[in-house]
């Protein structure tokens, strides 16, 4: 096992993401080896439990109400929907169901205690369960954490810099809160970020600096290449080259060695020799699924047939941290508190994102 290193600077993150190639592949690898088995993956789905309709204005989300594109908006699942989902992807080989809902912020309520009810069912179907619902107090972290959810999932997106570029009505801080107060449970951390976007290295790095200077490190962290959808602020950027979506998992690997780092968004454009290279890298977790959300994702039996081609073995439930308890609804410790917390919204103008809510107006 390496010792944990949580003082990284910019220039170290970016010393190794400029290593010659076959040094960093070699580093990471070999990192990757120390600790995690490098046959095993973990495979989770994603299921978008509430889809679009977001007030936000994230430049890379098809979510976002202000642009038009082609995502059909969907109210809160039902719980009996989400477990027979969950039940499918139990049988495809998943072992964690991650519910994504098109939130700014959790607000306490009917729709919060349905999404405790379908985290309590997952985690009963023996299941890891994550929830990414937006920004949550500590409450609502403590309640998700009785209702026995494994994971929360809150994405720093890129470097604090590049982040204003991206969106303008959420702040970095928020999300650097979120992240505290789900710490301040037993619920594991999920934060990575998405390339592509037009950032720089240093940005890339920056993120880096971000996430591996958080004690605890996250537990998992997605590495997601950019989807430029349609009717997005970011719909003419270029697809990530194979070998930047490389040098950042090895990065990754390497400045956070027990993380399990996560191959997400952007698959479908990697082939499957491109996503062998980035599992050598130390990639030990992907999503598995026909859609992550609302962009496209490969079938699960072409991800089945790449394992059997590669001797991956799916990770277990359970195997980095013990199952949850799950505690009833009548029996919680921790009721709504029916909080309004103040998180910000900088409502800085960013150029592109103006122009895209312009053009949707003009569709509309
Ligand atoms: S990323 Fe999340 S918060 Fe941002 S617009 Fe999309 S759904 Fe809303």
């Amino acid at each position: 096992m390496n010792e944990l290193k949580h003082n990284w600077t910019k220039e170290e993150i970016l010393n190794v993401y400029n290593k010659p190639l076959m040094e960093l592949l070699y580093e990471a690898a070999t990192v990757h080896r120390l600790n995690h088995d490098p046959n095993t993956v973990q495979v989770s789905t994603l299921l978008s439990i509430k889809t679009g309709g977001c007030s936000e204005d994230c430049g890379y989300c098809p979510q976002a109400a202000r642009y038009h594109t082609n995502v059909e908006g969907n109210d809160l699942m039902s719980v009996s929907q989400v477990k027979a989902q969950a039940l499918r992807a139990k049988a495809s080989g998943s072992s964690r169901v991650c519910m994504g809902a098109a939130w700014r912020n959790v607000k306490d309520g009917e729709e919060f205690d349905a999404v405790l009810e379908m985290v309590r069912i997952i985690n009963k179907l023996d299941m890891e369960v994550c929830c990414t619902l937006g920004m949550i107090t500590e409450n609502q972290a403590q309640r998700l954490a009785e209702a026995g959810l494994y994971a929360y999932n809150h994405n720093l997106d890129s470097s604090e810099e590049y982040y204003k570029e991206v969106i303008s009505t959420r702040g970095y801080q928020d999300r650097l809160d979120t992240i505290d107060n789900v710490r301040k449970t037993n619920v594991t951390v999920c934060s990575g970020g998405i390339i592509g976007m037009g950032e720089n290295i240093e940005d890339r790095a920056g993120m880096l600096v971000a996430l591996s200077t958080l004690n605890p490190q996250p537990e998992s962290t997605p590495i997601n290449a950019l989807v430029a959808v349609e009717g997005t602020p970011l719909e003419d950027e270029k697809p990530v080259s194979i070998w930047d979506m490389v040098r950042m998992v090895a990065t990754t690997r390497i400045v956070m060695p027990e993380t399990q780092v996560r191959l997400s968004a952007g698959r479908t454009q990697m082939s499957r020799e491109g996503q062998t290279m980035c599992f050598f890298a130390g990639a030990n977790s992907i999503f598995a699924g026909d859609k992550l959300l609302t962009t496209p994702n490969p079938d699960v039996n072409e991800d089945l047939k790449m394992f059997e081609l590669l001797g991956l073995n799916p990770q277990k439930s359970f195997t980095k941290k013990a199952q949850p308890q799950t505690v009833e609804a009548n029996d919680s410790e921790f009721k709504s508190l029916g909080e309004k917390p103040k998180w910000t919204r900088p409502d800085h103008k960013i150029d592109r994102n103006e122009l895209a809510k312009k053009k949707a107006k003009l569709i509309k």
